[in-house]
């Protein structure tokens, strides 16, 4: 089995102010900013929000914007249509159950439409500080990888490395194992030789020093 307090410690040392990249001064604009970010790159979307948060600022903002324009607004982000549909039913639900804040908990977060668990996670670890790691495609390859979990499905995954990874790096550990993954560990050919996890990984297929 890998050891999740050596990895992180290496991968911390390497990394040690990781954090997301979206841009954003509270959870609200976290919470959007996030749900834009499917499938599309940190830097487009703090393009787009840019204007945006400074059009919308609270949660009924977002509930009473007229969905054709606020689709144009965010249209260079890809999926436009479902993002605009999901970022305006999370506001009304906000609007509706929460007082127009945005909630501190996973089983909240989680009730809002459009809202899972790896964006309920990253709006908990980066916009609340809590313990919360997000499980993307990256968290999810590279760990899998290192040999810290044997496992695809995100959820699974997510409960096996809150187990093993010291919970006050949790969420640094996350952003840091994405960064890895973008840069390092990359899907098609991994740098090994360059990997400062090399000595703890156990992929069978590294690429040869
Ligand atoms: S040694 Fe290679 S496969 Fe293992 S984490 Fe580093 S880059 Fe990824």
């Amino acid at each position: 089995m890998a050891d999740a307090k050596k990895i992180a410690a290496a991968l911390l040392k390497r990394y040690p102010d990781a954090r997301t990249a979206l841009e954003f001064s509270n959870p609200l604009e976290l919470l959007v900013a996030v749900i834009l970010s499917a499938q599309c790159t940190d830097v487009r979307v703090n393009m787009v929000t840019k204007s945006l948060f400074a059009k919308y600022k609270r949660a009924a903002d977002y509930a009473d914007a007229d969905l054709a324009t606020f689709e144009q607004e965010i249209k260079s982000t890809g999926f436009y249509r479902n993002k605009a549909k999901a970022v305006i039913a999370a506001a009304r639900k906000l609007v509706q159950d929460f007082g127009g804040n945005v909630p501190a908990t996973l089983d909240e977060l989680t009730t809002l439409p459009g809202v899972g668990r790896k964006t309920a996670n990253v709006v908990l670890g980066n916009a609340f500080g809590r313990h919360a790691i997000a499980v993307d495609t990256h968290v999810l390859r590279v760990s899998n990888r290192l040999g810290l979990v044997h496992e695809d499905d995100p959820d699974k995954v997510e409960v096996a490395l809150v187990a093993q990874v010291p919970k006050d790096k949790l969420t640094t550990f996350g952003s840091a194992m994405i960064l890895h993954g973008r840069e390092t560990c990359i899907a098609r050919k991994p740098r090994c030789p360059e990997c400062v996890l090399l000595k703890l990984c156990e992929y069978p297929d590294k690429t040869p020093v």
